[in-house]
């Protein structure tokens, strides 16, 4: 039996009650370790240790937390190739993939380090003779951060770094699916010299960890990424509690295909966006939406290339998509997959691989219409609807019809097109000729909608969420 991973707790590694098992969904003999399922006692503890480390934290020198942040910008670089290893085992995505996402996660913890020392404040002079004002920022306090399992080491850095630089302390709590990489996140806190209490991990369940951590009144915001239906309650639970939240949830992300795109072009940014790390993105392309002058001569090209995708175990070089993350997601998609053949859709793959592993074909829903359920709700796996249209205006209302607004994209060689696309979309993030994921740390990342709630993440930007305006006047008389 293997060491059980523990909770990290105001600076002290500390065992939990119970523990839960955390294996590859490539290899379901491929255990990587148990890891500790906290309670509401482990919250209470964590908040408490945040609580008293916090104001040293935040009032303390920019410099300490400059450094800080750089020293776990440079482990987590040091440790890319174990980090990459243990996300593409636990979450399921190629190495290559992996590695990217925890060389990302560094480069987060550098860009944060730079902001934790420039202050955004502002000195005005009144109206009034003789008073100044200065406008401030200061940090929350406590924030929870909540992360799903999908990006299970860029999403808790792109919360913790801002969060950690703006004198905030932490207390995080990873996605039940994949603990491990946030585990690794808080060793290399640890080892940066990140004073204790000021960075916490309770991992468990959604439904206590998560929710105890939005009912303590001693925890000011949470920034919470993760599916609609739950960071609806959240949102319920923060208003209540008068919290300030943060909310980046689903999307149903169309990428416009135009009869004067290159169909090169077109199909690789559809074949990304829809179809690597398995589809598996909150700015995956789910809807392609193609004008019927290409559409067939689209449709044949991509299916080919689809077919031609390798799957296989994320550890291998030549893996281009993994597996799906856990055998309950792999079901609803089956379940959708199934669902768009009801429609009325022409279904090309989809189907589960003969293979241990919760492995899925990639799918496309031919003929699909925008009105369908399947072109309506996030699936989140490695499906996506093709739907015709007759011209630009119709490519446009049709992206646009989603109660999402996460990310979209058009190809085309029109410069009138790819102009009035990127004034028209209702989304938070817009592409031409390039995938509808794909978003550089040093930018804002966000939607619109059912999407994104309250501010953005990443770039300048997220440091809006991680800290409160001050006004403050003087009478130097
Ligand atoms: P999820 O909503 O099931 O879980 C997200 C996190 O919330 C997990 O840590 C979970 O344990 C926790 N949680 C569950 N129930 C809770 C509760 N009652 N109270 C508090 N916390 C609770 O989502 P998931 O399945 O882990 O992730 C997939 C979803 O995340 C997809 O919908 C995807 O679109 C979304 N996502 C969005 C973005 C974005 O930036 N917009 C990025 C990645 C993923």
């Amino acid at each position: 039996m293997s060491e059980i991973k523990r909770n990290f707790i105001g600076g002290q590694w500390c065992a939990a009650a119970e523990a839960s098992e955390n294996r590859s969904p490539a290899n379901p003999d491929d255990l990587i370790g148990l890891y500790a399922r906290g309670n509401q006692a482990d919250v209470e503890a964590a908040v408490a240790a945040a609580k008293a480390a916090q104001p040293g934290w935040g009032r303390g020198s920019p410099q300490l937390r400059s450094d800080v942040l750089r020293r776990a910008g440079d482990l987590l670089l040091a440790r890319n190739d174990a980090l990459g290893r243990l996300l593409a085992r636990e979450e399921g995505k190629t190495l290559a993939e992996a590695k990217g996402e925890a060389l990302r996660a560094a480069q987060l913890f550098h860009f944060y380090a730079g902001e934790a020392v420039r202050d955004p404040g502002e000195k005005l002079n009144s109206i009034r003779d003789g008073v100044e004002v200065d406008v401030m920022r200061e940090p929350l306090g406590v924030v929870g951060l909540i992360t799903p399992w999908n990006f299970p080491i860029a999403i808790p850095a792109w919360k913790a770094a801002p969060a950690l630089a703006a004198g905030n302390a932490v207390v995080m709590k990873p996605a039940d699916l994949t603990p491990g990489c946030a585990h690794v996140l808080a060793e290399v806190l640890e080892e940066a010299g990140c004073p204790p209490g000021v960075f916490n991990l309770v991992m468990g369940r959604g439904s206590e960890i998560g929710a105890a951590l939005v009912q303590t009144p001693e925890v000011a915001a949470i920034s919470f990424t993760g599916s609609e239906r739950v960071g609806r309650g959240i949102a319920a639970g923060c208003a209540a509690g008068m919290k300030k939240v943060q909310l980046e949830m689903g999307g149903k992300n169309p990428m416009v295909v135009m009869a004067d795109a290159d169909l090169d072009i077109a199909v690789n940014a559809c074949l990304n966006g829809a179809f690597f790390s398995t589809g598996q993105r909150c700015t995956a392309s789910s809807r392609l939406i193609v004008e019927d002058r290409i559409h067939d001569a689209f449709v044949e090209k991509l299916a080919a290339a689809m077919g031609a995708l390798r799957l296989g175990d994320p550890l291998e070089a030549e893996t281009q998509i993994g597996p799906v993350v856990s055998e309950g997601q792999l079901a609803g998609n089956l379940d959708n997959v199934r669902l768009a053949g009801e429609e009325g859709c022409e279904v090309v793959g989809g189907q589960r691989l003969n293979r241990p592993g919760s492995f899925q074909a990639p799918a496309l829903f031919v003929n699909a219409r925008n009105d369908m359920r399947t072109s309506r709700e996030e699936i989140f796996g490695p499906c996506a609807s093709v739907i015709r249209v007759a011209d630009f205006d119709e490519a446009l209302a049709v992206a646009n019809d989603t109660p999402y607004g996460l990310s979209s994209g058009i190809c085309t060689g029109s410069l009138k097109y790819a102009t009035a696309f990127r004034r028209g979309s209702k989304a938070g993030m817009v592409m031409v000729n390039l995938p509808t994921a794909g978003v550089d740390y040093h930018v804002p990342f966000g939607g619109r909608g059912a999407s994104s709630l309250g501010g953005r993440e990443q770039g300048r930007m997220a440091m809006d969420f991680y800290t409160s305006v001050k006004t403050a006047y003087t009478f130097a008389g």
